[in-house]
């Protein structure tokens, strides 16, 4: 534990600092250095404490503090890698070196349909903003950083903070020798649970993957069923041959969507599985956002018998005032989030406990400095987290959600994702995944690097996917 080495004693930096006037008024009976914490690892003079004081960058001193016991730490460097491993997703991922010889770390950046964008909020951006200051000051410069760019709070801008913040916990991670949940005040539970997907085009073949989910242990199921003949949410199936003549003259081809057949058959496909299997395993669905907000509310009612583990993105974040409705009218749990990039989305609905679960997507809203503040927002309210998982987060991704799964009182459940022969070669350390469960291995930091060599093999091809390719009969868009 080199960070405790030569470190002063707690009274020694309270007297320093009250020498300078930080912490007059401090009752020494309380605990002074976590009221102190941004000085308490330093020693310092009046005049490197009014350098600081009056600086524009706050922390950014023209001369570095010196950790007690260490040397002083600067960022040298921010690369940005984007790779597809095994040919899958766009993966953006932020390498941040440091003035300390092989002392650096990694974040993840992730939005797959934008990866060049994000590129160059990193490169033009925020690399410049960060080099010189110190990886120590994350909260700084999470802050400063957010506001940098004046107009704020979009998912390009969050997802190349995010990147960079994930980075910092990890170098500090790496610097006191401590993995980043116990930096987060520690386990609250062994292991992180996991809930798996399964989709089919019929209703035994549904049956079965969930069986086999809950003979391989998992206690939390996502079921997504083919509707007849239309496109779907989280399950191939291809827009019959019929239902395209059915469209009127002058649309555009395209797969096809209809909310109305997907309720009606959402309903019956619960019905089924309760009747085959019972009500021990819990069970999850994904709206994707798809229904106009009367249907989705007819859904959860209907669902109620069922009694779902919760709905998933039963409405659009432009939709979200419904969710006050939706409270008032049904018992079915509700998860909302997986979109959300500003506080001000969120915020309402679990002030007024109008959902039950907030699963946003990490890097979307800015990274762990972001989402440890969301998930203790919702502790005050009940609100249980369901952190976005799929496999447009990069491992570094999964660890940032699986460190703050373990930490987090009032954690619900994680989605899974598991890693390919590929991505665990890109990405050494990424968490295990056994039984139902996902596993920290308790290497400093996040335990998660990337291979630069192994990363090359599967260079960045396209600029990236887009979304919203159904429609309607008559041609509507239907949000993705
Ligand atoms: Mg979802």
């Amino acid at each position: 534990m080199r960070l405790h080495k030569g470190l002063p004693s707690v009274g020694v930096v309270v007297a320093r600092l009250r020498g300078i006037g930080f912490c007059s008024g401090l009752d020494e009976s309380s605990n002074p250095a976590s009221r102190c914490d941004i000085f308490a690892h330093n020693t310092m003079n009046r005049r490197d404490a009014f350098r600081l004081i009056t600086a524009g960058g706050a922390f950014a001193a023209a001369a570095p503090m010196k950790s007690a016991g260490l040397p002083a730490l600067k960022i040298t460097d921010v690369k940005t890698i984007l790779t597809q491993p095994g040919g899958g997703d766009h993966l953006v991922v932020v390498k941040v070196m440091t003035s300390e010889p092989g002392l650096y770390g990694v974040g993840c950046a992730t939005h797959r349909e934008r990866p060049l964008a994000v590129a160059s909020a990193i490169n033009d951006y925020l690399r410049p903003f960060v080099l010189g200051r110190n990886p120590e000051e994350i909260e700084d410069i999470w802050q400063s950083a957010y506001v940098s760019s004046y107009f704020r709070s979009g998912v390009t801008l969050n997802n190349a903070l995010s990147g960079i913040d994930g980075a910092l916990w990890d170098i500090c991670g790496k610097r006191a020798n401590l993995p980043v949940y116990k930096m987060l005040g520690g386990k609250v539970r062994a292991a992180v649970p996991l809930y798996t997907h399964t989709s089919a085009t019929e209703l035994p073949d549904l049956e079965e993957q969930v069986r086999k989910a809950m003979a391989s242990g998992y206690r939390h199921v996502r079921v997504q069923l083919a509707v007849p003949g239309y496109s779907g949410y989280g399950v191939a199936a291809k827009t019959a041959d019929e239902v395209q003549k059915a469209r009127p003259r002058g649309v555009a081809s395209s797969p096809v969507f209809e909310p109305t057949p997907y309720v009606n058959n959402t309903i019956k496909m619960f019905d089924y599985l309760r009747a085959k299997i019972g009500f021990e395993v819990d069970l999850i669905h994904d709206v994707h956002e798809r229904v106009p907000p009367t249907q989705a509310l007819a859904l959860a009612k209907a669902v109620e018998p069922f009694r779902l583990f919760y709905l998933e993105d039963a409405l659009a974040p432009e939709d979200v005032p419904w969710f006050q409705t939706m409270r008032a009218q049904t018992s079915t749990p509700l998860a909302m989030g997986e979109l959300f990039v500003n506080r001000n989305e969120w915020l309402p609905l679990v002030a007024n406990r109008w959902i039950d679960f907030i699963r946003c997507h990490i890097s979307a809203i800015g990274g762990l400095s972001a989402a440890r503040k969301v998930a203790a927002t919702c502790e005050m309210f009940g609100v249980r987290t369901a952190w976005h998982g799929p496999a447009n987060v990069s491992p570094i991704g999964h660890a940032v959600n699986m460190h703050l799964d373990l930490a987090s009182t009032n954690f619900g459940i994680q989605e899974q994702n598991l890693f390919s022969h590929e991505l665990r070669e890109v990405f050494p350390g990424a968490p295990e995944i056994t039984g139902g469960y996902m596993y920290a291995n308790d290497k400093p930091g996040l335990g998660v690097d990337i291979d630069e060599k192994a990363a090359a093999k599967w260079p960045y091809k396209n600029a990236g996917d887009s979304r919203g390719n159904d429609r309607r009969l008559d041609g509507t868009l239907v949000r993705p």
